[in-house]
């Protein structure tokens, strides 16, 4: 939907690009290699070749024998397999020991367990989302048979001592799940010597294609397959294998070394950005642990006083994409869980950005992004005005010459939450493709449901030249909240006009 002059993509940890080794390896296994690898003929025993070799490959990068992997279509399917392996604890050991800082793909498919009986017992991060051994250690009671935490947290980069959590789950009995998606590439992962009886992995966190994960599960740990079907993967794993994103995912394996080289310069960008963004904006505050105890790479930082879809729009305008440390593009505008849990207040936490930068950022781009926040953050950037909740009174509804932008999801037909009166619907994905509705003679508001989306699009109109534009702050679900009786009589006005 929108095209940009330059473009510094720092939101590596949900997702890299691909790699032209991993462009390549897939092109040609799709170009000549469509055989089911199951079956039994010649043709297929070339594809069953390519996929022991990938086997070898991605079990190399973490160093685990090639026999205790197997694929599947994403790390969530791996996280989800929790739910098939809880039930093969004994009585007696069915509770669980968590790090609420989880993925979501860990932390819902927990909770499904905890529906079923067993017990979940959270441990308590820091406030930068650390959880020494000891503390697992302290909060290990005898009915505890599984402890799961990760390598590496997707949105502060928070390392975790993964070998320390898992020796003290061993010595008491327990087994280790440990999603190391953010992990792999970042740091050296070594399955058998941090001693993990699961780990999650990802492909596309790599440079590999999207739609393909892995899952370790040590010799001898326990273990039923959560995906019911064919005999694939030894049985662990039934569906048939995607061939061309496997042969990608391990040539992105075989390219970890090379990411791992990169990890000490990119540590010292990262600080260079760190202290850059302290004289900025003095009053910011990195939420990430620093040195050795975070990827190298990542940074999170609250903005007290400003609202972090507002600057992600702003950053993006510029071509800087950042990730907002809050999902609050759900329609409930709900803070992040990661950051909440670590102690910050919900405003905090929509006040917070994510900044995950590649493995080989060029000097130039460390620059630029650092001049774009620099402009953003100093108010040097102007031009497209923020409107306040409390600010969007009757009369700056119904003042002449406003054009009032409503976005929405196609994927929610049910509105939510009604639109201003008066307003336009428009598609926030193809708005690009509808410019010829929007007036430019007008001054211009845009809206959303939560104050994620108007941001974004209100720089990308101002990018395809329109003059007057004010997006509404924290969206409609800030104003009704701002101005009930506002919302309940003019939202009402709005359907009644449109039935
Ligand atoms: N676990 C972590 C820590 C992640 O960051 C992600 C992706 O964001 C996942 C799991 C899910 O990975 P996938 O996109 O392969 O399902």
């Amino acid at each position: 939907m929108f095209s940009f002059r330059r473009q510094v993509y720092c939101d590596n940890n949900a997702t890299t690009p691909v790699s032209r080794a991993v462009r390549k390896a897939m092109n040609d296994v799709l170009a000549h290699c469509y055989a089911n690898p199951s079956s039994p003929y010649r043709m297929a025993h070339r594809a069953a070749d390519i996929l022991a070799g990938a086997r070898e490959r991605v079990a190399k990068a973490i160093n685990a024998p090639a026999e205790s992997l197997f694929f599947t279509a994403c790390a969530t399917e791996s996280n989800n397999t929790v739910r098939a392996i809880a039930p093969l604890l004994p009585v007696g050991k069915r509770a669980i020991l968590y790090n609420p800082l989880e993925h979501p793909a860990m932390l819902e498919s927990l909770f499904r367990l905890g529906e079923q009986g067993f017990a979940l017992i959270p441990l308590a991060p820091d406030r930068q989302g650390r959880i020494a051994p000891r503390a697992v250690e302290n909060a290990l009671r005898d009915d505890v048979g599984l402890v799961v935490c990760m390598a590496a947290n997707n949105e502060v980069g928070t390392l975790y001592d993964v070998e320390g959590m898992a020796g003290v789950a061993r010595a008491h009995g327990a087994l280790f799940f440990c999603d190391m998606v953010q992990a792999l590439g970042k740091v050296p992962v070594d399955v058998r010597e941090s001693g993990v009886d699961y780990a999650s992995f990802s492909a596309h966190k790599i440079h590999g294609p999207k739609g393909v994960g892995a899952l370790y599960v040590r010799e001898g740990a326990p273990f039923a397959p959560f995906m019911l079907g064919g005999h694939q993967e030894e049985g662990r794993r039934a569906g048939t294998e995607g061939l061309h994103n496997i042969a990608g995912f391990a040539a992105a394996a075989a390219d970890v070394p090379r990411l791992l080289a990169s990890a000490a310069a990119l540590r010292q960008k990262r600080e260079t950005f760190i202290a850059a963004l302290t004289r900025i904006a003095p009053d910011c505050v990195i939420n990430s642990p620093g040195g050795g105890q975070c990827q190298p790479g990542t940074v999170s930082v609250t903005l007290p006083g400003t609202a972090n879809a507002v600057v992600m729009g702003q950053l993006d305008y510029y071509g800087v994409s950042v990730a907002a440390g809050s999902a609050c593009n759900t329609g409930e505008d709900l803070p992040s869980h990661v950051l909440t849990g670590m102690g910050l207040t919900p405003e905090e936490a929509r006040a917070t950005l994510r900044i995950a930068f590649p493995h080989n950022l060029p000097e130039k781009d460390l620059r630029y992004v650092i001049a774009v926040f620099g402009k953003v953050l100093t108010g040097q950037d102007g031009e497209v005005m923020a409107l306040q909740p409390a600010q969007l009174t009757e009369e700056v509804l119904f003042a002449p010459g406003v054009f009032i932008i409503d976005l929405r999801h196609a994927m929610k037909p049910e509105y939510a939450l009604k639109p201003l009166p008066g307003s336009h619907r428009f598609p926030f994905y193809s708005i690009g493709k509808h410019l010829h509705e929007i007036p430019r003679d007008r001054h211009i508001l845009v809206t959303c449901e939560t104050g994620y989306d108007a941001p974004i699009v209100a720089y990308y109109l101002k990018r395809k030249g329109y003059g007057r534009l004010t997006f509404l702050m924290w969206g409609i679900l800030g104003w009704k909240l701002a101005q009930p009786e506002l919302y309940a009589r003019l939202a009402r006005q709005h359907s009644e006009e449109a039935s």
